[in-house]
């Protein structure tokens, strides 16, 4: 699953939807000027030009859009478009969708199918037709289990057919208004009212479907502000969101409080809400357990160590991407959207 997305994610270019083009193309055009107003410190172009990894010749080719350089969100969107929708059966009643964006959990029966994120509305249709493979069951509930746009884009479509959205307050507080993402050089428009969360909570909640007891937690600022959990109780099977990345790196949003170390908390939590027989969704990457969570919290520890070092050195973060703190961990942890340097400079921020 993780080579899948590295082949996905990189390509540049896609051709066959120029509606889809243009309207991706003028949004690009304006977090451009965007982000020429903002200088956002960690643009995914300026991150690239520190780490010396840059095309020059594609950023001099003005208008191409979803060069690599032209920012995360495109590239997301533009993968998702391209995806097929895979479904993993998981445990019990529950299936995971793979393709758009985040894990997508799908709880199926009599009381209607219970989806945990809606990935991107560019995949409807592959979606829709993934969870009719699963049963006849009406869509009647969603839960998010954070604000980012590839966990929350397909929250208006599943609304209109008829999803009931619970999430963290703070999920309702950010989609409702216009939110930048400067790691993303990225401004979202507040959604629209069907995509808003209608039932939030602050610390934990509980849902009873399809003889199945849910439970949401929240952890506490982490990888954003609003990041929860989901416990499938009876099956043991938990959706931990972007708290953990299997086998990548993963992205860390400081705009919406997001910091290593509440990511580190986070991943520390997941150990504590997990057991040996516990099927763990992660927010990207290939389902997992707990030793692929201690693996990443390991990681986490690690880097933030090594960054931390450099930068009491007195170490500038162009200086500190250089030095490599993230070395021994690139060959496996690298692969995918939040390259070593970019992952670097995350970290580097909140130390
Ligand atoms: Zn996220």
């Amino acid at each position: 699953m993780a080579g899948n997305f590295g082949s996905l994610v990189f390509t540049p270019l896609v051709k066959d939807s120029m509606q889809r083009n243009r309207a991706i193309s003028r949004l690009v055009q304006r977090e451009k000027t965007m982000a020429q107003l903002q200088s956002p410190r960690l643009s995914r172009r300026r991150l690239l030009a520190i780490a010396g990894v840059s095309g020059g010749a594609t950023m001099l080719v003005r208008g191409r859009l979803f060069a690599k350089d032209e920012g995360i969100v495109p590239t997301m969107i533009n993968a998702a478009a391209k995806a097929k929708i895979t479904v993993h059966p998981v445990r019990r009643n529950i299936s995971v969708l793979e393709g758009s964006g985040g894990n997508i959990a799908v709880l199926t029966g009599n009381d209607g199918k219970l989806l945990v994120d809606a990935g991107f509305s560019v995949s409807r249709t592959g979606i829709a037709d993934a969870l009719a493979s699963l049963s006849g069951d009406p869509i009647k509930h969603l839960v998010n289990t954070h604000w980012h746009t590839d966990h929350t884009d397909g929250n208006n479509w599943l609304h209109s057919a008829g999803a009931a959205i619970t999430a963290h307050e703070n999920v309702r507080k950010r989609l409702s208004v216009d939110t930048r993402v400067e790691g993303w050089s990225w401004t979202f428009p507040a959604s629209p009212a069907g995509a808003l969360p209608f039932a939030v909570f602050a610390t934990t909640h509980e849902l009873q479907r399809n003889d199945t007891k849910l439970v949401l937690q929240y952890y506490g600022p982490a990888h954003t502000d609003g990041d929860i959990s989901v416990h499938f109780t009876e099956a043991d099977v938990i959706h931990v969101g972007d708290t953990w990345w299997n086998g990548v790196y993963p992205f860390i949003d400081y705009s919406t409080g997001g910091s290593i170390d509440g990511q580190i908390q986070a991943a520390e939590a997941n150990l504590r809400l997990t057991t040996d027989k516990t099927i763990v969704i992660p927010g990207h990457g290939q389902i997992g357990s707990r030793p692929d969570l201690a693996k990443f919290r390991d990681m986490l520890v690690t880097i933030r160590g090594s960054v931390e070092r450099l930068k009491k050195q007195g170490r500038s973060l162009e200086q500190t991407i250089a030095a490599k703190p993230t070395g021994a961990f690139d060959a496996k942890w690298g692969r995918f959207l939040i390259t070593p340097a970019m992952f670097t400079a995350l970290v580097y921020q909140g130390v």
